[in-house]
């Protein structure tokens, strides 16, 4: 975030999008922890105290203030985050009750359906900060596209995030050619990805090594599906009004790598 963003989103927060539940003061989600960059060479520093959270709902002004690089950026901290154990403490029916009138989401995910994987925990995020389309396998389809297109065209998100994760038990399963009632037509949009990781060694789902390796893969043809499928996403990212990302979530270390 640039100096300049950081003045413009302080002026905000101080004069119109808070919503104090104390008089503690720890600002919440996308918008908070602006220069929270990790110190690598610390530990975590664990808060002395519970803090009362303050809540701040995205706004339309603070969202539109935002980058798609800025976006990035506040997901990595959020992800620190949660990984160092020092989660911003959230107040849920203050938030609700915030964004009940309107939402300003920064960024349209898009993520598997497993409970491990939950993004808005793994990025420590609130009420109204991304859209998150979910199912199995992080697979994009005519529908997963139009949510796409109305999370950035006509609602303003600026990011477009494919997240997959290790030990998938979709990409498994399609790698194991398992064939089950409508899972076996969603499973098949999984094989290119298959066909297309380079391997060598066990190229079984008994190998996790392999499962990882295609989900890396599945992650970029998706991608390169939502550019090829959604004109209207397309357009948007020529523009550069959007960037179209990748993330890949690490069960073991709670870590998401991305690759923009
Ligand atoms: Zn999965």
């Amino acid at each position: 975030m640039t100096e300049s963003e950081n003045r413009n989103l302080d002026r905000l927060l101080s004069r119109r999008s808070f919503v104090t539940t104390s008089t503690a003061a720890a600002a919440i989600g996308l918008l908070s922890a602006c220069n929270s960059k990790a110190d690598e060479t610390k530990p975590a520093e664990i808060p002395a105290a519970p803090q009362e959270p303050v809540i701040v709902a995205l706004t339309k002004e603070a969202r539109d203030q935002m980058t798609p690089d800025s976006i990035i950026a506040k997901l990595k901290d959020g992800n620190t985050r949660f990984r160092e154990g020092r989660k911003i403490p959230r107040d849920f029916l203050a938030e609700q009750r915030a964004t009940a009138s309107g939402q300003y989401p920064a960024a349209v995910l898009l993520s598997c359906v497993d409970s491990r994987a939950p993004a808005e925990i793994l990025f420590n995020l609130g009420m109204g900060d991304v859209f998150n389309a979910r199912v199995a396998g992080n697979i994009e389809n005519p529908d997963i596209l139009g949510s796409m297109e109305f999370t950035t065209q006509l609602a303003g998100a600026k990011l477009v995030l494919v997240m997959g994760h290790s030990a998938c038990g979709a990409v498994a399963g399609a790698i194991a050619n398992a064939k089950l009632g409508n899972l076996t037509q969603l499973l098949a949009k999984i094989q290119p990805a298959i066909k297309a990781t380079k391997f060598d060694g066990d190229r079984t789902a008994n190998n996790p090594e392999f499962v990882d390796a295609v989900a890396r893969t599945n992650i970029d043809l998706t991608i390169a599906n939502i550019r090829k499928n959604s004109k209207v996403i397309a357009d948007l990212e020529k523009a550069g009004t959007i960037k179209i990302a990748g993330a890949f979530y690490d069960l073991k270390t709670g870590a998401v790598e991305f690759s923009a």
